[in-house]
């Protein structure tokens, strides 16, 4: 007790003598936003000291570290989750609350860290909580993006991209470390000096910038463990010299100048798309090659023998974007500390591993020779010579098979395909579903896997109960806790506990008005959002996830169009109201993605204002989906939307964090949504459409004829003709046009219909159909909606990285003491 509020006023001293100290008030004199500042300064106080503690504890122990390289760490606001995490939280919101603060509006003043796109960014943030939770060593290493994921403005319907400049007031929960800043170097040549019968490689004639990294620390859950993300900011190496400049030297400082400022500037919006940008491989060489040398200058503080580097140290590859991974410690090894090839391959394919995220020949990074050359010469040396040893062991084993050196050569037809790379040197290829892992294997990358078949495995994504329950959900979280205990909070399989409720009329109706309140604090943020009336008895029917032609948005609002429609010409028919839920940015260059949010918006504005229908169809487009609304909005989910067209979404982590808050999945068989079905039973989800193998069937066969459902089906007729009549667009008739091709049309995309959205239009609305019988009657609704929570406990991203070190990582955890 004595220690309980000693700690409180220490704490609450803190905040005060910020307030003082940078703004030179008290507390109640200065904004919101300043408020924030003071207290996670007062917070990081805190986990400074456990940070210390824990960074003390690895190197006492010697441990083996982890090094998650990711172009994305889509993490979102820091500050309440940090709370939830510190061993202190109950103390820190006790004192915030006697300080006369609300947390909700201090946690508001925080911009999200949003240095990611979607899924993919949002994995490895969900993995650095995880990891610090489990006591792991671990650095997620990345890029200080100046303007992260841009914001999104709906104007007239239309996305507009505004710069999210995320770092215009400071990060008080950052620290510079200029003392591990380390040079790293693009173009030039390289020169070859023999000696001593060696040949040593000197890159010349380059140009180079400073990398200095800014460290955030993540705090694991109630266990004093803090780890690091470190994101590294690229500054000029010289500054001008006013005395000495001649004209040559005066335009390489201002090239340099300009290098350094280009480099980080701003993080690309594609999603699950490659843009083949120089500047881009200048952003992976650059963090890959920072990140690298201070990992091994870290390991050689207290090792000797560097061959042994693989002992305690391993590099995760998420995605292909991070690949120069293997390039640049070869390169390190070799011209840096002198190894001979063989042993630094040996190091080099002991240390590199790498996670599949996609099989869409769109987002494969091929970079042209002629570029990768021109950028990064003696990388380019190394991975000739790794593709000249590959083919030569390709060729032994397949003798005389040219048909199988084509397909997975590493430099094939004047370009670096960087899969190829990452395949051949990591010691580990995942994938990231069951599904997902399966299709690798026997299909995308078949000739690999007959090869190499014990690189192979899968680690089912997950995601972190800590954000999306316990601070996304406040409510559904007492709730749990109340009935089967805490223990969730570390071990979500725990969470079964509440199975034996799901027929408990009294737990239901629970559940259901926990549920019910959080509709209402959604419809609250619509109204001031969107200015749009919604009512919380209607179900909340949910799409937020990153605009793709592939994850089918489109799907959802021809379905709309299509009840909208049906609603007309049967007035008198049963409906229970529905609200349609979108949220998604589409890369700014996604012309048919952009004007699929125009579509959404135009047929909400038709709808929303249509007073004959008595308001049971409202469609909101939420404006700006990221990290913070999103918790809100699972919450508040009755219906999760994963209508992927089969085989094309790897896993999906949207599913899980919707079936974590007791949203019902209705879904293709693609990605996780085949394991969720597999825990929580096909009873308790609604499942539509073809499955992968019949898509895939269907495109080595060159596709279907989306005309015959055109001619043959009158309800899907007049929702096409609608999009091309000028009904959504009176003034101008023409512009769903594009849309309608896509669709129709195989004279302007080479396929029709790629996504067959015609070809499951008709088993979506089945499906639908039945979400709205299920929905009528509402204790079993609440059963299937308790039992989808229940055993949610699998996509734990807590039970991903125990695989993870189980199968590849091989980590030890450390535990953390702190003297008191
Ligand atoms: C989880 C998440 C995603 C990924 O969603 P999917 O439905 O799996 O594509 C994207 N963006 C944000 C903000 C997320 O939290």
């Amino acid at each position: 007790m004595e220690k309980h509020e000693e700690f409180k006023a220490e704490f609450k001293k803190r905040v005060k003598d910020q307030a003082k100290m940078l703004y030179r008030k008290s507390l109640d004199e200065i904004s919101d936003r300043h408020k924030f500042v003071c207290v996670a300064y007062a917070v990081k106080d805190i986990v400074i000291d456990q940070w210390i503690a824990t960074q003390k504890a690895y190197d006492e122990k010697d441990a083996k570290i982890v090094y998650y390289l990711s172009m994305e760490f889509l993490m979102g606001r820091a500050l309440g989750n940090m709370i939830i995490n510190l061993s202190s939280r109950d103390e820190i919101k006790e004192a915030i609350e006697e300080l006369g603060l609300d947390l909700n509006v201090i946690e508001d003043q925080e911009p999200d860290a949003a240095l990611g796109n979607g899924g993919l960014g949002r994995l490895a943030a969900c993995f650095l909580d995880s990891l610090s939770t489990l006591n792991y060593p671990a650095y997620g290493c990345g890029i200080r993006y100046k303007y992260g994921m841009f914001q999104q403005k709906i104007e007239n319907g239309y996305q507009k991209e505004i710069p999210e400049d995320w770092l215009r007031h400071a990060n008080p929960l950052e620290i510079k470390r200029e003392e591990y800043a380390c040079e790293v170097k693009f173009g030039g040549y390289v020169r070859v000096e023999n000696r001593d019968g060696r040949n040593y490689f000197i890159q010349e004639g380059y140009q180079s910038v400073n990398a200095i990294p800014y460290d955030m620390p993540i705090v694991g859950y109630g266990n004093n463990v803090v780890n690091t993300l470190r994101i590294w900011d690229a500054e000029p190496v010289v500054h001008f010299n006013l005395d000495e400049f001649d004209k040559g030297s005066y335009m390489a400082a201002v090239e340099q100048e300009n290098l350094a400022k280009t480099i980080t500037e701003v993080l690309y919006p594609n999603d699950n798309h490659y843009a083949g940008k120089e500047l881009r491989l200048k952003q992976q060489y650059f963090f890959v090659s920072a990140s690298l040398q201070t990992a091994i200058k870290k390991y050689l503080k207290n090792h000797d023998d560097i061959r042994k580097l693989p002992e305690k140290v391993v590099f995760q590859m998420n995605d292909t974007h991070p690949t120069l991974t293997v390039a640049e410690l070869m390169r390190l090894l070799m011209d840096e500390y002198n190894l001979e090839w063989d042993e630094a391959w040996d190091i080099t394919t002991h240390s590199c591993a790498y996670t599949n995220h996609t099989i869409m020949s769109e987002a494969l990074e091929k970079w042209p020779i002629e570029l990768f050359s021109r950028l990064l010469p003696r990388c380019y040396q190394i991975i000739e010579e790794i593709n000249r040893r590959f083919c030569i062991e390709i060729e032994n084993k397949y003798p005389g098979n040219h048909d199988k050196v084509a397909k997975m050569a590493i430099i094939y037809d004047g370009q670096v395909k960087m899969a190829h790379l990452a395949i051949c040197a990591g010691f580990s290829v995942n994938g990231v579903a069951k599904l997902h892992t399966e299709i690798l294997k026997h299909q995308e990358l078949k000739d690999f896997y007959e090869m190499m078949p014990e690189k192979f495995n899968n680690k089912t994504n997950g995601i972190t109960q800590r954000r999306f329950l316990l601070h996304a959900n406040p409510l559904l979280s007492e709730w749990v806790t109340g009935k089967v205990g805490d223990d969730w909070i570390t071990d979500l399989p725990k969470i079964k506990g509440i199975e034996v409720y799901a027929d408990d009329k009294k737990a239901q109706a629970e559940f259901m008005n926990i549920k019910y309140q959080n509709k209402v604090r959604l419809a609250k943020y619509i109204k001031e959002h969107n200015g749009i009336d919604v009512d919380p008895r209607s179900i909340f029917d949910v799409q937020v996830k990153r605009l793709h032609e592939y994850k089918r948005q489109l799907l959802n609002i021809l379905h709309v169009m299509y009840l909208y429609n049906q609603i007309k010409e049967h007035p008198e028919m049963e409906f229970h109201p529905r609200t349609f839920i979108f949220g998604a940015k589409a890369a700014a260059g996604y012309k048919i993605a952009k004007l699929t949010i125009k579509l959404i918006n135009s047929v909400a504005d038709v709808i929303n204002n249509d007073e004959s229908i008595n308001g049971k169809i409202k469609v909101v487009f939420i404006e700006n989906y990221r990290v913070s609304n999103a918790e809100i909005i699972f919450a508040a989910a009755d219906v999760s939307e994963q209508i992927s067209t089969a085989s094309k979404e790897a896993s999906g982590t949207g599913n899980m964090k919707f079936m974590l808050n007791g949203a019902l999945t209705l879904g293709t068989m693609d990605g996780a949504n085949v394991e969720i079905v597999d825990e929580v039973g096909e009873e308790n989800a609604f499942i539509f459409g073809l499955s992968s193998d019949e898509v895939i069937n269907y495109e080595n066969n060159g596709g279907y004829n989306p005309m015959d459902i055109f001619n043959s089906d009158m309800d899907i007729r007049k929702v096409l003709m609608q999009l091309i009549n000028g009904f959504y667009s009176p003034d101008d008739p023409e512009r769903f046009r594009p849309i309608y091709n896509s669709l129709l049309n195989t004279q302007e995309t080479d396929v029709a219909d790629r996504y067959f959205i015609l070809k499951d239009f008709k088993s979506y609305a089945a499906a639908q159909k039945r979400v709205e019988e299920a929905y009528r009657n509402q204790e079993g609704w609440a059963k299937s909606a308790m039992l989808n929570v229940a055993n949610v406990g699998k996509f734990t991203s807590d039970r991903t990285i125990e695989e993870y070190v189980q199968d590849i990582w091989h980590l030890e955890k450390v535990k953390v003491k702190m003297d008191v």
